[in-house]
């Protein structure tokens, strides 16, 4: 049993070789632990595809009503029109109204929005159209009304959803299908009835793997643009957006927000020596050892050249002290001649030293920085003074 779950596994996971890491895998099934820029780029995307379909909707669906005109008998033609104008008002104004901001909250209820514009429409049209005994080309025009489900299913390919946000959507169109199947129970063709939803299962499917591998390539394509090639830290560029977020944050909220600016000793030496390669190495020991270290929630990025940032929310002073204590203690690795690597470092705090924004807090971590180095290099300097690495 075990073997076949392990075999099965790896089968799956063949599927999907090179693409994803195990992490990354469960993101496809659920947002809750996605992370935040992957959240803020998705949500951004999300909305903007609501808001291109919503155009698109918005042009054509008035378009429909020429035909509507020349097939229906009159008050039907004009009640349909006078549906499709405010169908097409409401996605306008989804278009005009509705910008991306980053959050997932204000991109579900866009999604809500765009599904649930059809989908009134859908059931007033169908309603309508059940009063009138239509025959040849204008019942065929009216069948066509009854295609709107299957537009609405697929069009869940166009968005990066997770397995459950798929399900989420799809659950409520299916399971409307299936209650108006059931209340025109007497009449019912049930042959045509469940080959219908037969189609409709096959087209959530498709669309749910049509979002969820978009979702994949997307995670894959954020990841190579927020971390750093060498290392696999963050890269600079999103420490500067994590900063931005977390500084706006942490200054709405009056809590604490610390951030230490890491420069490595002597790493000049190390190239000079043991040759540039050696120096990478140990760049990347070094952040394996630093990482390994982490609370959840910290951060750090690679700033530059052998300069790191290790961003802490919801972290006071006095914890990110305690904190760069023990990592003083425990060390930053190895230099490729065996003597412990060392770093000096400045600490900055958003309420403490009072900064306006984030990039004060950077200039003042990498100004105490800097008074490490010339107080002697392996320790740190915070507004209260120095910390150093205990004896060995
Ligand atoms: P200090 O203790 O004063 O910080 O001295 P240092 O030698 O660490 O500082 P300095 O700024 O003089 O030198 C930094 C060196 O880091 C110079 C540069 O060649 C090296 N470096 C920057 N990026 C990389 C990299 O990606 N790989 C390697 N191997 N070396 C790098
Ligand atoms: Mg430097
Ligand atoms: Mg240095």
């Amino acid at each position: 049993m075990q073997s076949f779950s392990q075999r099965l596994r790896w089968q799956l996971s063949q599927l999907l070789s090179g693409e994803l890491t195990r992490t990354e895998l469960l993101w496809l099934l659920s947002p809750h632990l996605h992370l935040a820029l992957l959240a803020r780029r998705r949500a951004t995307m999300i909305v903007n595809r609501v808001r291109l379909v919503a155009l698109m909707f918005a042009l054509l669906t008035p378009l429909w009503s020429l035909i509507d005109y020349m097939v229906f008998p009159f008050p039907l033609w004009f009640g349909l029109a006078a549906m499709r104008l405010t169908a097409s008002a409401a996605f306008a104004c989804l278009v005009v109204f509705y910008r991306p901001n980053g959050e997932l909250f204000d991109t579900y209820r866009s999604l809500a929005l765009l599904f649930a514009i059809p989908s009134v429409f859908y059931v007033a049209s169908y309603t309508l159209l059940s009063h009138y005994q239509l025959s040849g080309v204008s019942a065929a025009i009216g069948a066509g009304y009854a295609f709107l489900p299957f537009v609405l299913l697929a069009g869940m390919a166009i968005f990066p959803l997770t397995l459950l946000e798929n399900l989420v959507i799809a659950s409520p169109i299916l399971v409307a299908q299936a209650v108006a199947g059931s209340l025109r129970w007497a009449s019912l063709d049930w042959p045509s009835f469940a080959g219908a939803f037969w189609l409709l299962l096959l087209i959530t499917s498709v669309a749910t793997m049509a979002g969820m591998s978009q979702l994949a390539f997307m995670i894959a394509l954020v990841r190579q643009a927020i971390r750093d090639p060498l290392t696999g830290v963050f890269s600079r560029r999103s420490a500067e957006e994590m900063l931005e977020l977390q500084f706006t944050l942490s200054t709405r909220s009056q809590g604490p927000m610390s951030l230490v600016f890491i420069d490595l000793d002597h790493f000049k030496d190390i190239n000079d020596r043991f040759g540039h390669d050696a120096g990478d190495t140990v760049l990347k020991n070094m952040s394996v050892a630093v990482g390994g270290n982490l609370r959840q929630g910290d951060v750090l990025a690679r700033w530059g050249g052998e300069e790191f940032l290790l961003i802490m929310p919801h972290t006071s002073q006095d914890q990110a002290v305690a904190a760069m204590q023990r990592m003083l203690a425990l060390g930053f690795g190895m230099r490729p001649d065996g003597a412990p690597l060392t770093a000096s470092m400045g600490l900055a705090e958003r309420g403490a030293d009072q900064c306006a924004d984030w990039r004060m807090l950077v200039e003042l971590a990498d100004s105490r920085m800097y008074q490490a180095k010339s107080g002697g290099r392996n320790r740190m300097v915070t507004s209260e003074g120095e910390v150093c690495a205990p004896r060995p």
